[in-house]
């Protein structure tokens, strides 16, 4: 069935080879996390991602991804990470499903310490620090606030401070730098001499950082990245580099021509809004090979899309459709056939949480 998600395995796996040689080796993390929310924790890639050596955590932002986890087979399941800040409604969930979950709010800490102790458990946390990128985290000039915070939970019985971390270039597009992240190690370091204890984590950030990683810049002291997009397409997320040894194709949409038909490329009458609320812009292409294929807005973001067959351009589409220009292409398309596309973030994201996409697997 189409539309559907060929989902590469080998590829995959080079990938992660990859960018866990160039995290480990060239920038002597001790640990690297694999993020899975990208592709909805699919079971086979999960799978995959747990068999590797070199993956010591995997991590989603949602509990019920992690959840999914404890299906795998129990030789393979590693740590399990809670990326987005809990909410006080699921802290339970977090205490039975995650063993490491990442934290900026007393409140919630006092919360999931009540749920751990009613558990049984000691539930880790890494207290996230905001070094600029104003996403989540303690903002890191608040030293006060971040030294009263560890002491409140360095007296918490059912509560493990396993570590700190910082998120960038996700809301503030920031780029992590010696500067940022070298400030964060030092926040580590100011806590452990004030209150005598060792940090097992100090993670350095996702995609972004694994640039620095690859050039052997990333600061002494970062122990950990969280790779998604780099290990999904191959590039680092600051400078959009392609990292050595990965590939940008491990996943490819296949999508279904349900209409073909010579029309004008410029609609006739009254131009008001599209289906989204939108004025469209049109080219004038004369009269062009149109094509429709069975993929829509609720599937997918066709800016994401890039199709194999270089010689067709999409022109636009609405929930359910997606129109191309096939004029100039070599192929003699029909109805019936399938064309394919290269995939970004974006549209990997939506795609693989549409129910309306079947996955397959080589
Ligand atoms: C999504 C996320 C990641 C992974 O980001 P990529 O850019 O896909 O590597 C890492 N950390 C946190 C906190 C996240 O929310």
């Amino acid at each position: 069935m189409y539309p559907r998600l060929v989902i590469d395995l080998n590829k995959f796996r080079g990938n992660l080879d990859a960018v866990a040689k160039i995290t480990k080796e060239d920038g002597k993390c001790d640990s690297l996390m694999i993020v899975t929310k990208s592709f909805c924790a699919d079971p086979v890639l999960c799978r995959m991602v747990a068999e590797h050596p070199m993956v010591d955590f995997l991590a989603d932002s949602r509990v019920k991804n992690v959840a999914s986890y404890t299906e795998m087979a129990h030789e393979y399941l590693k740590k399990t990470v809670l990326l987005r800040i809990p909410m006080h409604c699921e802290v339970e969930e977090v205490v039975r499903y995650v063993d490491l979950s990442f934290n900026s709010e007393l409140s919630t800490i006092r919360l999931l310490n009540e749920a751990a102790k009613k558990a049984g458990k000691v539930h880790s946390i890494l207290l996230m620090i905001d070094m600029g990128d104003l996403r989540e985290g303690i903002f890191f000039r608040n030293e006060d606030v971040i030294m009263e915070t560890v002491e409140e939970i360095l007296g918490m019985e059912n509560i493990e401070l396993y570590g700190v971390g910082v998120n960038l270039t996700c809301y503030g597009a920031i780029i992590p730098k010696a500067d940022n992240l070298g400030g964060l190690v030092e926040i580590a370091r100011k806590i452990e001499d004030r209150f005598g204890i060792k940090l097992q984590m100090v993670s350095g950030g996702n995609s972004s950082s694994i640039y620095l990683a690859e050039k052997k810049e990333l600061p002494e002291g970062i122990t950990n990245l969280r790779l998604g997009e780099s290990f999904i397409l191959g590039n680092d997320t600051a400078y959009l580099t392609k990292l050595p040894g990965t590939v940008d194709d491990a996943l490819i949409l296949e999508a279904q021509i349900v209409e073909l038909k010579e029309k004008p490329s410029l609609p006739i009458g009254e131009v008001g809004v599209d289906a989204f609320g939108e004025k469209p812009e049109y080219e004038d292409r004369g009269i062009i090979k149109r094509a429709i294929i069975a993929v829509g807005k609720q599937d997918t973001n066709l800016d994401g899309m890039t199709p194999l067959d270089t010689k067709i351009d999409i022109l636009g589409g609405s929930s359910d459709h997606t129109i191309l220009d096939v004029t100039n292409s070599d192929t003699e398309y029909k109805v019936g056939d399938v064309v394919s596309f290269k995939l970004d973030y974006g549209a990997v994201l939506k795609l693989f949480t549409s129910a309306y996409v079947e996955k397959t697997y080589k």
